[in-house]
């Protein structure tokens, strides 16, 4: 696997082990029917609870049964996630940094307690539910909204593009809380909704071209009754879903490099064994420069993502340091899968090979937690003061 500047040379024991044995998981349990899901818009939801046992929702917290793992393992995990595609790091994140996240960062006792060790087994599946209809890029504007009674709170409106939310047992939830006088009623707040409390749906989103190895649905709301120690009492404002994406986007900045990485190691492959005018396509300079240029990119790419692992081991990562590295992986990963998808030619459309297949699912990784404009936008202002947004 491509590693031209030799960075595994510096990985500790573990983080070999967690790399390798996330390998050789995605590729005897996953890779030779991931196409099939692609195809009919599937997870392979039987293996959720094997990925917990795997330690892959996560492991890089600590407590509740969680290794507390380096985050340079942790990002190789998601890269080695993604490598096979990029639905199955998807559930990992979802579950992981947008779910068990904030009931670590936020919950109290009893919630971390009751939902940690079960998610972090895989027997419980979470989804994080900030996005509504008419609110994406701008959640400030959620109307998803709580209201305050005397047996806990009463939540209405609806939240859609929610990974596993057809499949989740419970949903972290951000709504508007408008029983708070001090803020006039406009304070964010995330509340843990067991989907099978009264009035609330989750109907399934089918008519995706992307992503397709991946559950989406909606979160519908209807007078949803939650009591008042499902509220994630230890933040409040938009610091509470925007700390959750830091840590996502910190894994999809590595993830993506894995998908790139799967995308010009089949090329690599197909372009020493496919011959044209006598001889392997590998030979012509035209290939070859294709082939310098990602292995270039990726390399550049792996060098951030692994910087970012050493200032967020430190303490020291900055949301817009993980902004720029969301922005250029993906980015990167989304060029690069286009590239090699030509180099395999005819074949190169098919779900026999993975490029394709990581291509279109890009669509969805450039434009999800933080589409590459907002990104830009987030670094416009770090680096000039001015915010652009409006
Ligand atoms: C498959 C999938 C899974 C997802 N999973 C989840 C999930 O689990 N939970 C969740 O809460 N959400 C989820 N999302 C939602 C995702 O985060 C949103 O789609 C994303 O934030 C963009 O919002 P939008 O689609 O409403 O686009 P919009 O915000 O309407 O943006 C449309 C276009 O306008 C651009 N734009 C917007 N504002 C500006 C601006 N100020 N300046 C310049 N350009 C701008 C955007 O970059 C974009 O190109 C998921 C989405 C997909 C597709």
């Amino acid at each position: 696997m491509l590693d031209f500047v030799d960075l595994e040379e510096s990985l500790d024991s573990e983080e070999h082990l967690i790399q390798n044995s996330a390998r050789e998981f995605v590729d005897d349990q996953v890779r030779p029917e991931i196409g099939d899901h692609f195809e009919a818009g599937t997870f392979p939801t039987e293996l959720i609870p094997e990925m917990g046992e795997m330690g892959f929702y996560a492991p890089n917290l600590e407590g509740y049964g969680s290794p507390n793992v380096s985050e340079t393992a942790y990002g190789l995990l998601m890269q080695e996630l993604e490598a096979c595609d990029s639905g199955l790091r998807s559930m990992a994140s979802v579950q992981g940094a947008l779910v068990m996240y904030p009931i670590h960062a936020y919950g109290s006792e009893a919630q971390k307690e009751q939902w940690l060790p079960q998610l972090g087994s895989g027997e419980a599946v979470g989804c994080f539910g900030l996005t509504e209809p008419e609110h994406g890029s701008n959640p400030t504007g959620m109307e998803t909204h709580a209201e305050k009674d005397a047996d806990g709170y009463i939540l209405n409106g609806s939240k859609t593009w929610i990974t596993n939310s057809p499949i989740s047992d419970v949903a972290v939830v951000w709504a508007k809380d408008r029983s708070s006088e001090e803020t006039g009623g406009d304070a964010v707040r995330g509340f843990l909704v067991e989907t099978d409390r009264d009035g609330v749906s989750t109907n399934k989103i089918t008519e995706k071209l992307s992503l397709r190895a991946s559950i989406t649905g909606e979160i519908g709301l209807n007078d949803v009754r939650v009591p008042e120690e499902n509220l994630l009492q230890g933040v409040e404002g938009m610091k509470g879903p925007l700390s959750c994406l830091t840590q996502a986007r910190y894994g999809i900045a590595w993830g993506a490099i894995g998908a790139a990485r799967d995308c010009f190691e089949t090329a690599r492959e197909y372009a020493t064994e496919r011959d044209q005018f006598g001889g392997p396509i590998a030979r012509f300079q035209l290939q070859q420069e294709k082939l310098a240029e990602m292995a270039t990119q990726i390399t550049l790419a792996q060098l951030l993502a692994h910087r970012l692992a050493d200032l967020k081991e430190r303490g020291d990562l900055r949301p817009q340091h993980v902004s720029m590295a969301k922005r250029n992986n993906v980015r990167m990963a989304r060029n690069q899968a286009r590239v090699a998808r030509e180099m395999l030619g005819g074949n190169g459309i098919t779900l026999d090979y993975s490029p394709m297949r990581h291509m279109v699912n890009m669509e969805t990784v450039y434009t999800y937690e933080g589409t590459h404009d907002i990104h830009t936008l987030v670094l416009g202002q770090d680096l000039t003061g001015i915010p652009a947004y409006k």
